[in-house]
């Protein structure tokens, strides 16, 4: 049933493309021939990455073996079965914290995980054209990208140009906390939640999150323990 919903979705991609140019289309239809690898359902995709996470927490990371074999074997496609949006500081690297391998995460950071059109139009081709139907949203304790727009709005003084987009990327999801008082920590948990609820807006995955058929986690890194709090 997935393999035909997938088929569907992809012809009705190909379909669509064919009025906007030859370029676009030839495009689409690469990702259209993206080998017929069976979607991973989401319930399957988190325990995949639990279990990960466990091996990285335990210290016995198995899944980074093999690794020039695996980049061999997906020279012409790609099938991977979780998209991850996560913060860019560099003690938070997911194919690490989830013990994946080449080719087993889609993966957009960014300072802050937020959520701009970029990575709707990724989270999205992920779904559509990768047959991804799992998003985790993780943030993570101390991260100073939430600490310093808390900071601005706190202190009303704004970041700096181009510092300022990462502001205005968390700072509405974030304001509630600030304006009550509330804690850093709190900012982090919020703001991977109003990311999470952002994703809903897009007119791929939202309809896709609606039924079920894609899932939406959020969750928070633990720097002591290593550990992937799921909060959703
Ligand atoms: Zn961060």
């Amino acid at each position: 049933m997935h393999d035909h919903l997938s088929l569907s979705r992809r012809s009705a991609l190909i379909a669509g493309a064919a009025a906007l140019g030859s370029l676009y289309t030839g495009r689409l239809a690469a990702w259209a021939a993206a080998p017929a690898a069976p979607s991973v359902d989401p319930a399957e995709a988190l325990a995949r990455l639990v279990a990960g996470n466990k091996r990285f927490v335990g210290g016995t990371l198995s899944n980074q073996d093999g690794v020039t074999e695996r980049r061999l074997a997906l020279t012409g496609h790609q099938a991977p079965f979780a998209s991850i949006l996560s913060c860019s500081d560099s003690r938070v690297p997911p194919e690490l914290v989830f013990d994946q391998n080449v080719g087993d995460l889609f993966v957009f950071r960014n300072a802050g995980n937020f959520v701009v059109d970029s990575v709707l139009g990724t989270l999205e081709y992920g779904y559509s054209a990768l047959g991804v139907k799992l998003i985790v949203v993780m943030g993570h304790e101390q991260c100073g990208a939430v600490s310093a727009t808390y900071d601005a709005i706190a202190n009303a003084k704004p970041l700096p140009p181009n510092l300022d987009a990462i502001e205005n990327g968390i700072q509405r999801g974030i304001w509630p906390v600030v304006a009550a008082h509330g804690s850093k920590q709190e900012a982090v948990l919020a703001n991977v939640r109003a990311q999470a609820e952002k994703l809903k807006a897009s007119p791929v995955l939202g309809p896709a999150i609606a039924s079920g058929d894609c899932k939406v986690v959020t969750a928070e890194y633990r720097f002591d323990s290593g550990a992937v709090d799921v909060l959703t």
